[in-house]
């Protein structure tokens, strides 16, 4: 049986950005994935860092985390293609205009600089935008990473700080006792913890089952649609005021569609299955907000699984009853914020004074 300071479950955003901090700082960290790093909804989302459509009360965070991602060469990896770009949320009707008026005021309110446009602005900034929109909403803060990067640049960056990664490794039971855990695999080996944190996504509930803490954890199998490469047609990310849509164009000219269209899915045997209606209502959405994009062919369509609470907020923080046990997940646009919600939760294990009251797990027990 091996020993580790730290050991992490589950290597996505959250778990690789907690480990990667607590390993900068000096900690003994072991992360372990029944997969591999990041190829859960770490490596399959749309990779989207928009204020657009990150719940108000997070934006501070995703303000963080969209900063972190600006500067991955000092943190993580030069490795991984990172865009900025300009955001731009489009209302079509006078409901629309209202909504995202609104929405755009709240989102304000917890730090998004965010502003309503005409057409004629929006247009000036993308000319590519259907012209018969109401009005827009602009943030500068807004951009895209390539998802699919992300196991690589995790993996590399842990190795060099020296963390150990045990990839294929599928948790089935912990035993706790005299401050220690003991962590044991499906494949029978052990490994002991004076710490761990369960980092493992849409998985949380089953997880947090093995510590008897029993909360629902919703999953959500989300579609996302990429085009064939194409000339440039836009040079935004575009949303839309209801939050149904994400676009924007990869520099190899492909177009990512999403916007939460859900597809059919479940965590039991981690299967995923398109809904073509979902997948035309998306096209349809992404097509009437840029025009241009009718004239592209589908390329390919995935789905991921992701994790949500009953009141849509995140969990992070100690796990009530255990010494030195963490959870972090269930974060809304959890991408744009995870590498700042992982430096977060570490800090906080490193003794900082770092407030994680709003993500308590106790609301839900
Ligand atoms: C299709 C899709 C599109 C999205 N688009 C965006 C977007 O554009 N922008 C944005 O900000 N967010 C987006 N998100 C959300 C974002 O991807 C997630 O919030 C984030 O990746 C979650 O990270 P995580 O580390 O909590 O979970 P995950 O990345 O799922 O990692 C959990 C890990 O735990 C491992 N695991 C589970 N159980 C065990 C076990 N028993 N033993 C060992 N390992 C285990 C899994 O293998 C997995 O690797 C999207 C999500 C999806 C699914």
């Amino acid at each position: 049986m091996t020993e580790t300071d730290v050991a992490i479950i589950g290597g996505g955003i959250n778990g690789g950005s907690t480990g990667l901090e607590l390993a900068k700082n000096g900690l003994n960290v072991t992360i372990i994935d029944k997969n591999f790093i990041c190829r859960g909804a770490s490596g399959v989302n749309a990779g989207t860092l928009t204020m657009h459509m990150t719940r108000a009360q997070l934006i501070p965070y995703a303000k963080k985390g969209w900063e972190l991602w600006m500067n991955t060469s000092e943190w993580l990896s030069k490795e991984i293609d990172v865009e900025k770009k300009n955001g731009l949320c489009l209302a079509f009707t006078e409901d629309e205009e209202k909504l995202l008026i609104e929405r755009s005021k709240i989102r304000k309110y917890y730090g998004a600089d965010i502003s309503i446009i005409s057409i004629k602005e929006a247009q000036r900034i993308d000319p590519n935008i259907n012209s018969s929109i109401k009005c827009a909403a602009f943030c500068e803060m807004d951009g895209y990473v390539s998802a699919n990067q992300t196991g690589n640049a995790y993996s590399k960056a842990l190795k060099e700080n020296k963390v150990k990664i045990l990839e294929n490794y599928d948790v089935s039971k912990i035993d706790y006792h005299k401050n220690k855990y003991v962590i044991i695999f499906k494949n029978g080996e052990k490994l002991t913890a004076s710490s761990i944190i369960l980092a493992t996504g849409v998985n949380l509930e089953k997880t947090l089952k093995l510590l008897q803490i029993n909360i629902k954890i919703k999953c959500l199998p989300q579609q996302l649609i990429v085009s064939e490469r194409m000339p440039k047609i836009m040079d935004t990310v575009i949303t839309v005021a209801n939050g149904k849509l994400s676009l924007k164009q990869f520099k190899n000219g492909t177009v990512l569609i999403g916007g939460g269209w859900p597809g059919i899915g479940n965590i039991e045997d981690n299967y995923t299955e398109t809904k073509p209606e979902n997948l035309i209502g998306n096209m349809m959405l992404a097509c009437h907000a840029i025009p241009r994009l009718k004239s592209s062919r589908v390329a390919r369509v995935w789905l991921g699984l992701e994790a949500e609470t009953d009141d849509a907020m995140p969990i992070i923080g100690e796990i009530p009853n255990y010494e030195n046990a963490y959870v972090i997940g269930s974060i809304h646009s959890g991408y744009t914020s995870g590498p700042y919600m992982g430096k977060l939760l570490a800090e906080k294990i490193l003794g900082k004074d770092i407030d994680l009251s709003l993500f308590d797990i106790k609301r839900f027990l």
